[in-house]
């Protein structure tokens, strides 16, 4: 057992996840799959897109507006790509905090017919921006204002029929109206270990590497679900096995790696235990996002949208309106007595 106890940590060693939206691979290259075939697990969301694909086709339309739900590292990215390969056409890409008016309306008046036009954290663009969309989604047309004050005028300007993919962590914060213009919404679950291993085991046949099956497993089962980590575990126990050994990954060697780099049997580092440490000792097992976030010296959106969609998952979290509150299960796993948390419904 890989269990490490929390006084034991050490955080000098630890992979960082906090940049999880990250676009870069570890390896300096990309290792995303481009066909729909070659995208390893989530069969409904493949199915769903298998679908609209061939319906859009049979039309000789363009596909209609797809909404791609998850949290990071789950593949939204690397599927928007894939529409655009299996529907055969550009790919442009582009990040919704970033854009105004003006970068929206050149992106779009510069679409071809059928073009997949990606925004990724669709959630943070301005509300402004997001409206303006509104009409380039339903009608392909763009309204754009020009000049100020009451000697301005609006253009109406025909755009084509091209494809917006929205990707996005935080679907709740889309507005309705925005939410109900995407005809396609697809939703992105953590992966199975099994579906982990098969990207690490086709990952590790591209970059030559050796590694056992039981590493392979053993990597896949410490990688949160998440395909962007199991990647980014590869990529750092490599370098330990080709210094410290002579770079076959056995299960030794893996274990060896994983300890060094802080990373225990559920995937968990130092900074989710000093994040456990946090909640129980200094505010009893329940306490709001802001206090945790000045407590951790860490950012909120990271500690809302990195971190804590894989506590709830795994059960060691749960947010009530009075906070976010430590289970039982999180007492257990930290080895904190149960009894002295607070109660799930104290504040209900
Ligand atoms: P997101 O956009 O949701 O943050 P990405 O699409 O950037 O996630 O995925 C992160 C990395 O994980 C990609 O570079 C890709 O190599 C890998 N990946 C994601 N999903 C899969 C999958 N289903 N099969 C194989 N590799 C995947």
């Amino acid at each position: 057992m890989l269990r490490i106890p929390i006084k034991k940590m050490d955080n000098h060693n630890i992979p960082d996840f906090s940049d999880l939206a990250d676009e870069e691979d570890d390896f300096g290259y990309s290792l995303r799959p481009e066909r729909l075939d070659e995208f390893i697990g989530q069969d409904r969301a493949k199915e769903q897109l298998r679908i609209h694909i061939e319906a859009a086709k049979k039309r000789g339309d363009a596909l209609e507006h797809v909404l791609l739900v998850s949290p990071p590292g789950l593949g939204k990215t690397t599927l928007a790509r894939i529409i655009a390969n299996e529907i055969r056409s550009n790919f442009k890409q582009t990040i919704g905090p970033v854009m105004e008016r003006l970068d929206l309306a050149s992106t779009l008046t510069n679409l071809e017919k059928g073009d997949v036009l990606f925004i990724d954290e669709i959630h943070r663009m301005k509300g402004h921006v997001q409206e303006s969309l509104y009409p380039v989604m339903e009608d392909y047309q763009l309204d754009l204002t020009i000049g100020q004050g009451p000697a301005s005028d609006s253009v109406q300007i025909p755009l084509q029929h091209f494809t917006l993919v929205g990707a996005t962590t935080r679907e709740g914060l889309l507005a309705g109206p925005f939410r109900d213009r995407f005809g396609i919404r697809i939703h992105l679950d953590y992966y199975e270990a099994e579906d982990i291993q098969q990207v690490i085991r086709i990952n590790s046949s591209k970059l030559n590497i050796s590694i056992d099956e039981d590493a392979e497993y053993a990597l896949a089962c410490r990688s949160r679900g998440t395909m962007r980590i199991a990647n980014k575990l590869l990529a750092n126990v490599r370098d330990y096995a080709e210094v410290k050994g002579d770079g076959m990954l056995s299960l030794k060697v893996a274990e060896a790696a994983l300890e060094f780099f802080g990373i225990d049997e559920r995937g968990l580092n130092a900074q989710d235990y000093a994040y456990f440490q946090t909640l129980i000792e200094k505010f009893s097992g329940r306490a709001g996002l802001k206090a945790l976030a000045v407590a951790l010296s860490e950012d909120e959106r990271t500690i809302s949208e990195v971190y804590e969609p894989y506590y709830i998952k795994e059960g060691f979290l749960a947010l009530t309106p009075g906070g976010r509150v430590a289970s039982d299960a999180a007492y257990t796993y930290f080895d904190y007595p149960l009894g002295s948390q607070a109660s799930l419904f104290d504040s209900m």
